[in-house]
């Protein structure tokens, strides 16, 4: 079982899921919880991107996504899911359609571009406004995202997270209280395990 967290930055994603994790290994679950960007060659030339995008065209930085998820899905997804674990990704190629697709790129074409990567039983979009992330960026990490670029791109790729329309996605509103999401969540969890068993 694959399930990706999905979402703006700010929306709760790296809080919800080890929650959920613990859950469900207090279930008998065996769990395996990983990230994108990953900690990988591609992952750490992503990351070293963070500060000064421009380096990079859009499509470049799109092919540094694809390469970090394809050996992302070879080394770890593919073999736990093989394994009979749940997966738990924070971020999946949603995300890239939604990121990059916001830098300019085609979010179809990202789409398409993913065959390699096995399809998510279950997306949990967390959602906020681009507006409530923001605040939450500034307030709860500290952190100063404020030029309005940023506000101008997070808004795009708000926009695209919304218009998506997969029947794996699940949108969980992430402005309640952690235990009132996590509730949410579990709750859809547990009925997508229940039509598994
Ligand atoms: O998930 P996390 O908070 O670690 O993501 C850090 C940043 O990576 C996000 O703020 C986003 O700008 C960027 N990102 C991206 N494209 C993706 C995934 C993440 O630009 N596909």
């Amino acid at each position: 079982v694959l399930i990706a967290f999905e979402g703006i930055d700010g929306t709760g994603k790296s809080t919800q899921l080890p929650l959920l994790a613990g859950f469900l290994r207090d279930r008998g679950y065996t769990v395996v919880e990983t990230c994108e960007p990953t900690s990988g060659p591609y992952g750490q030339q992503i990351r070293a991107l963070y500060g000064n995008r421009q380096q990079v065209s859009p499509d470049q930085e799109l092919e540094l996504f694809l390469q970090d998820r394809r050996q992302h899905v070879i080394e770890c997804i593919q073999p736990a899911l093989e394994q009979g674990a749940i997966v738990l990704t924070d971020r999946y190629y949603f995300s890239t359609a939604a990121y990059q697709g916001a830098a300019g790129c085609d979010p179809e074409q990202i789409f398409s571009r993913h065959d390699f990567a096995p399809e998510p039983d279950l997306v949990l979009l967390l959602t906020l406004t681009p507006e409530e992330s923001l605040s939450r960026i500034r307030n709860l990490r500290g952190e100063s995202p404020n030029d309005f670029e940023q506000q101008e791109q997070l808004e795009k790729v708000a926009a695209l997270f919304a218009s998506f329309s997969q029947s794996c996605i699940v949108r969980i509103p992430a402005a309640l209280p952690i235990m009132e999401v996590q509730a949410a969540i579990r709750n859809v969890v547990q009925q997508l395990l229940a039509c598994k068993e």
